[in-house]
C-alpha cells in the first residue's frame, strides 16, 4: 500500500498525481505507457507490466508534477477492470484504436463509468491510438472529436509506433490536473491536503492479441 499527498500550497509543492490508462486490450495502452516513459516501441503485445504503476518525474512552470500511471495487467479482457482500479484517480487516458470501431464503443462506456462514480473531478483524455494505421481507420473523425468535447474531454491521435502525440497528450493532461487541483484548493479552502491511498494489486498473467485484435 502507497501513501501519496498532494499539497497545493506553497512554491515547493510537489504534486502527486495518479492516471488510469482504460480501454479495450490491444489497444496501446501499454505502448503508449512504455514510449512515454522509456521511449520504446515493442511489436507485440505486452502482457504483463511488472509494476502496477509506472511514475514519471515532470516539471511544469517550476512546479514539481509525480505521475503515478497505471496499466492494466490484462483484466480489461476479461471484463474484471473494477473502481478498485480507477478509484482517485485525477486523470484518465481512454484509448481506442482508430482501426476498431467496437474499441471506441469501450470508451464510451468508460466515460460514463467514470463520470457516474467519479464527477467532473476527473480529467478526461481521448486518445485515437495507432494513427500510423490511417489507411486502415474505421472510427470516424469528426464523430471521435465531437464526443469528445460533448464529454468534456480533450482528443488526442497518437502512434506509439512513431511516437507521434503521446508527449503532448500527457503534457495536456498534467496541466489541466494542476488546474483542476488549484481550483478545487480554492474552491475549498478548508483542504489543505489531499491523500490519496493506492493499493497495489497482483498482476494477472493474460496473454492475448496474437493474431487477433478483438477482445
Ligand atoms: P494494450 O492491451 O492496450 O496494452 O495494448 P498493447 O500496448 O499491448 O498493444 C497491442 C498491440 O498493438 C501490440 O502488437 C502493439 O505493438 C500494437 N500497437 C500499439 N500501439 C501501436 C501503434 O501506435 N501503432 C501500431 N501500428 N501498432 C500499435
Ligand atoms: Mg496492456
Amino acid at each position: 500500500m502507497t501513501n501519496m499527498s498532494a499539497a497545493a500550497a506553497g512554491p515547493n509543492a510537489t504534486y502527486n498525481f495518479k492516471v488510469v490508462l482504460l480501454g479495450e486490450g490491444c489497444v496501446g495502452k501499454t505502448s503508449l505507457l512504455l514510449r512515454y516513459i522509456e521511449d520504446k516501441f515493442n511489436d507485440k503485445h505486452l502482457t504483463t507490466l511488472q509494476a502496477t504503476f509506472l511514475n514519471k518525474k515532470i516539471n511544469i512552470n517550476g512546479k514539481r508534477i509525480n505521475l503515478a500511471i497505471w496499466d492494466t495487467a490484462g483484466q480489461e479482457k476479461f471484463h474484471a477492470l473494477g473502481p478498485i482500479y480507477y478509484r482517485n484517480s485525477n486523470g484518465a487516458i481512454l484509448v481506442y484504436d482508430i482501426t476498431d470501431e467496437d474499441s471506441f464503443g469501450k470508451v464510451k462506456n468508460w466515460v460514463k463509468e467514470l463520470r457516474k462514480m467519479l464527477g467532473s473531478e476527473i480529467v478526461l483524455i481521448i486518445a485515437g491510438n495507432k494513427i500510423d494505421l490511417e489507411h486502415e481507420r474505421t472510427v470516424p473523425l469528426e464523430e471521435a472529436e465531437s464526443y469528445a468535447n460533448m464529454v468534456g474531454a480533450k482528443h488526442f491521435y497518437t502512434s506509439a509506433k512513431l511516437n507521434q502525440g503521446v508527449e503532448e497528450l500527457f503534457l495536456e493532461l498534467t496541466q489541466e490536473m494542476v488546474e483542476r487541483f488549484e481550483q478545487n484548493s480554492q474552491t475549498d479552502l478548508n483542504r489543505t491536503q489531499r491523500v490519496l491511498v493506492v493499493d497495489d494489486e497482483a498482476p494477472v498473467q493474460s496473454s492475448c492479441c496474437t493474431g487477433s485484435k478483438t477482445n
